[in-house]
């Protein structure tokens, strides 16, 4: 097979390998080269399934770099197929100025769609899909977080975004701080031995994440406001939390998700556990 020449942003698999599309296989096969986020993990995929076309890396760390010689391939008439680790590229990846800088030069932009986990997540979550706002990570630091989810809170759609596990309980918190506890959902490995799915409020994934850190690739889809389970259930949470918790911990962890006062809900817990 000889594939017309231009750039290919090819989407691969996001953990199952059988996730990959017949046309991505071919047009891999087919390619002049293939540029990878990281070679070495899509030496995997060729591996599995035959494709010894030639590959090289194209990163954030090299991309301003590579950019220019990657682009004269192209207008000599390459193919060129690019590829990030999981998923589509250019969604919080990789090739958003090369696929800017490819079209404003005239090369021909072919995508091949496939796997995103945004999508999958999105898809099996229960959340209204007619209209969503996909976010990508939000800030690691706590200011820039809670004004993140700040300038979404107006928004009404569904909100999507990545999160990384040692960071989930903690933007589950300021994400029902800023957004008001709305029905959400957890993915996590999409596609892979230990997907998940879990549905709660925000606050009571706070509460369950803070107690259970998770492992793994991580999807949230959030409700839009008003959708489901405006409002906060303490005792719900508290009672989660203290399975696992000190008092004061399961305290401080559902004041955190709730945005109620730490004394309140110390007082409560307290009620709770029977103790006056
Ligand atoms: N381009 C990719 C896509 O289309 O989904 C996303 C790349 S981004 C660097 C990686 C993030 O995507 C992970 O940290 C996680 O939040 C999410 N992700 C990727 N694979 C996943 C999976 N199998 N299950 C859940 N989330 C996943």
């Amino acid at each position: 097979m000889t594939l017309e020449p231009g750039l290919y942003v090819a989407a691969t698999p996001i953990g199952n390998l059988g996730d990959v599309t017949y046309r991505v296989v071919e047009a891999l096969k087919a390619a002049d080269l293939i540029l990878c986020e990281d070679t070495r993990h899509t030496a995997r995929l060729c591996a599995a399934y035959g494709v010894e076309t030639r590959r090289a890396p194209y990163h954030e760390h090299n991309a301003e770099e590579v950019r220019p010689a990657i682009l004269a391939k192209l207008l000599e008439g390459a193919s060129i197929c690019l590829v990030s680790d999981a998923g589509t590229p250019l969604i919080s990846d990789p090739g958003y100025k090369l696929v800017r800088e490819a079209r404003d030069a005239g090369v021909k932009i072919i995508p091949l769609p496939g796997p995103s986990a945004l999508v999958a997540g999105l898809s099996a979550s229960g959340a209204p899909t007619d209209r969503f706002l996909f976010a990508g990570f939000p800030p690691a630091k706590a200011g820039a977080r809670k004004n993140f989810f700040r300038d979404l809170s107006g928004i009404e759609a569904t909100l999507v975004f990545y999160e990384a596990p040692s960071r989930l309980a903690d933007s589950l918190a300021a994400m029902a701080a800023a957004l008001g506890d709305r029905q959400a959902c957890v993915a996590r490995e999409i596609t892979k031995l230990h997907e998940d799915f879990r549905e709660e409020s925000l606050s009571a994934l706070a509460a369950h994440y803070a107690a259970h850190p998770p492992k793994g690739e991580i999807v949230v889809i959030i409700h839009p406001a008003g959708a489901v389970g405006e409002t906060v259930d303490v005792d719900a949470l508290l009672k989660e939390a203290l399975h696992s918790m000190t008092l004061k911990d399961a305290a401080a962890a559902v004041a955190g998700a709730s945005g109620l006062s730490r004394k309140d809900v110390y007082a409560r817990a307290l009620a709770l556990k029977g103790r006056r």
